[in-house]
């Protein structure tokens, strides 16, 4: 059989069950491809940003799946900090562009290459999945370059260039996982925790940085500054790995309860606290009068950055995770605040391929031990209110913001 051949094969079986099969069980094809059993539409509603702050939901054909292809039907996308920013200002240059990188959703088709995740498990139609786009080969590799190059290279779904498939980001009814992208079985999550994924992936990566030091133990004392999305999860994520003497430093009251509930046992407000030395000594009093032994630094504040030096003891280490865009210059005092106190810095940056694997079983062990993590989606949009969707995010009301289909 012929490529063509095989291709009017697909495209037959595809039309017969846009036709009334809906409902039928996956079944092959004479090509071996995988199809759903549910009726699949001929066309996909994408969100595409067509200007800055101009999304246009627009209608693309469903493309042929090649062999080595997954098309999924999206579920869900959380709203990412780096969405809005590229919404305001493109500032990576993309548009037009099919946003949305925080996405799950089931199999709706797959070709007859695929059979297993990237992490070995066995795939299909209608397992629930994610895929982040970093470089197979290497898994201790970051993710650290947007690239403009297309698949192939490091770069990630609902960031990458428009092409002729469109199907590139999981802000639309369907993305179209290509050959050679990395995907995971995540069945055992439930939607919002699979929404929750990648952003969790990020803290698993800034907690292997801390690691990295040998200054960050069980009974360490930490401060994690900054109580967004990314702090709130930092805070996750230290307490299911048994760290149980953290304080999370931030300026609004209700985000500082929910460290608590998040696994934080200090909370400082720091608009109560008039110039450094004060904050300084109000996270040493929820130490017992001690500085901390590590720090996080999780927000985007070049003062925060300033600041978190005061809160760490000699021989401490400092994990600075919280400028993922260029927030300007921070100031320093490199004498008291890094030589004199012999201090260990590390940077973190987005996450390794090893890291997002592991991101499903801190999943499982939050919820075990009861962290209401999945209550960090406070807002949920349809696809066509994206425009709402980013300006919520924009406004930094509530936490996560997620576009549900
Ligand atoms: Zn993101």
């Amino acid at each position: 059989m012929t490529q063509d051949d095989i291709e009017s094969v697909v495209r037959k079986v595809l039309e017969e069950m846009a036709g009334g099969s809906a409902g039928r069980v996956p079944e092959e094809t004479a090509s071996g491809k995988i199809v759903t059993g549910k009726t699949l539409p001929g066309k996909s509603r994408v969100a595409m940003l067509t200007a800055p702050e101009r999304f246009d939901i627009r209608e693309y054909p469903i493309p042929a799946v090649g062999d080595g292809d997954i098309l999924v039907r999206v579920e869900g996308c959380g709203v990412c900090g780096t969405d809005a920013h590229e919404f305001k200002k493109d500032p990576f240059g993309l548009i037009p562009v099919a946003l949305g990188h925080e996405g799950t959703g089931e199999i709706a088709a797959m070709g007859r290459n695929v059979s297993r995740d990237s992490a070995g498990t066995p795939l299909r139609v209608g397992d629930k999945v994610v895929s982040c786009m970093i470089f197979k080969d290497d898994p201790d590799i970051t993710m650290f370059d947007l690239n403009r190059q297309n698949v192939g290279g490091a770069d990630v779904y609902g960031l990458l260039p428009d092409d002729g498939v469109h199907l590139n980001g999981w802000f639309a009814d369907y993305i179209l996982i290509r050959e050679g992208s990395t995907v995971f079985n995540v069945n055992g999550l439930s939607l919002d925790e699979r929404i929750l994924i990648e952003p969790c992936a990020v803290l698993i990566h800034a907690v292997e940085r801390a690691k990295s030091t040998g200054i960050l133990r069980f009974n360490s004392r930490v401060v994690v500054q900054g109580a967004g999305p990314i702090g709130l999860i930092c805070a996750a994520v230290l307490r299911t790995m048994g760290v149980e003497r953290i304080t999370a430093v931030d300026g609004e009251p209700g985000r500082l309860a929910f460290a608590k509930r998040m696994g934080a046992d200090g909370a400082v407000n720091f608009k109560e606290h008039k110039g450094i030395e004060a904050l300084a000594a109000a996270v040493e009093g929820t130490f017992g009068g001690k500085q901390a032994d590590f720090a996080f630094q999780c927000t985007g504040s070049p003062a925060g950055h300033s600041n978190v030096y005061k809160f760490i003891r000699k021989g401490g280490g400092l994990c600075e995770l919280g400028f993922f865009i260029n927030g300007g210059d921070a100031v320093i005092n490199p004498h008291f605040d890094i030589c004199a106190k012999e201090l260990t810095v590390v940077g973190s940056w987005v996450y390794t391929l090893r890291d997002y694997a592991t991101t499903f079983d801190f999943l499982r062990r939050a919820k075990a031990i009861g962290l209401p993590l999945t209550e960090l989606i406070t807002h949920r949009f349809p696809l066509e209110r994206i425009d709402d969707a980013l300006r919520t995010n924009l406004s930094m009301e509530g936490l996560k913001v997620a576009v549900v289909n």
